[in-house]
């Protein structure tokens, strides 16, 4: 993509009505926009960091057998009051609405209830068990606090997944295969080495644990407790002498740390579905109640978390997997053939590049722009990059850049990095 079609322009100061880092940034690079607090169009450098995200979260589900799909915003007050969880006494966080003739919609900050409702038009046996579903949706919650810029918002993309079992049995299997699944999400995210599965509450429906995935960041609003040896944690809620005996544990052992939480997954258990009336006639022929499991990733909240931890003073170091372009081309000077082609060449070839072509901008403005945008390589064709024989080339945290020959561009940002 040339630089110069792009409509949206760098910052250079940060916008005064924003604490958080991952807001300054993002907004200063022209990632996101702020329509109001807690609410942020997404920009076109930010959609594609999210659609990057989306793509590794959605191979991750898919792999264990998971199918997407989309539910919708507009939901159904009879489904939740079924639940009891249409009650603002209940769920302190609901957008709602009225349609003309009166009735009263709601807008989805969850599509546990929906999607039990939706399934009971294709659940009826054992046969038609296990189901698992995702999707990606925006989530609209009414959150009394947005002070974490885009880590916590009130409109939000989540990946929400569904499991429908037989039994308890079939659905830890399940449990189990979405807890490893997370993790690689995280750690093909860059975040492997600071995100720990964490104990957490189990919600209403459950007494035993949740599990959070929670990435260790000065920024996040939880606190959380790491094993010092084992690769765990327990979130601060639930830090008592009952859980630490639960996990055969000593208080000792753990290291309290700040942290986001950027996924949480839950054992439902048949409760909801007894209440909802999701039943399925097993082999035997008796009727059973669905054991429903549901899983979360904040995915809009990871774009925050990863620009708080994969940043310095000069701005934004996104990781390979999800910068936006993995190469910012930098022309310095006018009439540059050279930096025509070899952007031509590089994309050609597949290599996703940011091509700086703007003749408005100087030299100094160029390189502070790429060190704010942040992607993973630099590459600058100018008269003098030229004259010692080619392009030069430098990563995103490299203090040197060294000299290529154009022919050779190629090769060294695919085998390098
Ligand atoms: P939190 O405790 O941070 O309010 P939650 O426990 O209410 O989150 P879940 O319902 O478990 O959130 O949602 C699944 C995931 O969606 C969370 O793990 C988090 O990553 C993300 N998420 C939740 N609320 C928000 C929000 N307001 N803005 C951005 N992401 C969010
Ligand atoms: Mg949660």
């Amino acid at each position: 993509m040339r630089q110069s079609q792009l409509f949206t322009r760098t910052k250079r100061e940060n916008p005064s009505d924003e604490e958080a880092k991952n807001a300054q940034l993002l907004i200063r690079g022209g990632y996101i926009y702020k329509e109001m607090a807690g609410v942020y169009a997404l920009l076109p450098l930010g959609l594609r960091v999210v659609n990057k995200i989306k793509k590794i979260v959605g191979e991750e589900m898919e792999k264990i057998g998971s199918q997407e799909i989309i539910m919708t915003t507009l939901q159904n007050k009879e489904i939740w009051e079924k639940t009891d969880r249409w009650s603002d006494d209940n769920v302190d966080i609901w957008f709602k609405s009225q349609l003309k003739n009166g009735a009263e919609v709601g807008f989805g900050w969850s599509h546990e209830e929906p999607i039990v409702e939706m399934m009971k038009s294709f659940v009826s046996s054992y046969q038609s068990l296990p189901v698992y579903v995702h999707q990606f949706q925006n989530k609209l919650r009414n959150e009394v606090r947005a002070k974490s810029g885009i880590m916590r918002c009130r409109e939000f993309v989540m990946k929400d997944m569904y499991s429908f079992c037989e039994t308890e049995e079939d659905h830890m299997k399940f449990y189990n295969l979405a807890t490893e699944a997370y993790l690689n999400v995280y750690k093909r995210l860059g975040l492997g080495d600071i995100t720990y599965v964490t104990s957490a509450s189990g919600g209403a429906f459950t007494k035993n644990f949740s599990h959070e995935f929670q990435t260790i960041c000065e920024a996040g609003e939880d606190v959380i407790y790491v094993h010092k040896k084992e690769n765990y944690a327990v979130n601060e809620e639930i830090f008592n002498d009952e859980t630490l005996a639960k996990l055969g544990a000593q208080k000792e052992d753990f290291e309290m740390k700040k942290a986001a939480e950027v996924g949480n997954i839950f054992t439902f258990g048949t409760e909801k579905c007894e209440k909802m009336g999701l039943y399925f006639t097993n082999s035997e022929g008796e009727k059973k109640p669905v054991f429903l499991g549901s899983y979360g990733v904040g995915v809009t909240r990871l774009v925050g978390v990863l620009t708080e931890i994969f940043s310095d003073d000069k701005g934004i170091v996104w990781p390979r997997e999800i910068a936006p372009f993995a190469v910012h081309l930098i022309r310095l000077g006018e009439d540059m053939a050279e930096a025509e082609s070899l952007y031509k060449e590089l994309t050609e070839k597949g290599v996703e590049v940011l091509f700086d072509d703007r003749a408005n901008a100087t030299a100094g403005e160029k390189f502070a722009d790429a060190d704010l945008l942040g992607m993973p390589m630099r590459v600058v064709v100018s008269k003098r990059s030229l004259e010692a024989g080619g392009a030069e080339i430098k990563g995103r945290t490299e203090t040197e850049s060294r000299v290529v020959p154009l022919s050779e561009v190629l090769s060294a940002l695919t085998t390098n990095h």
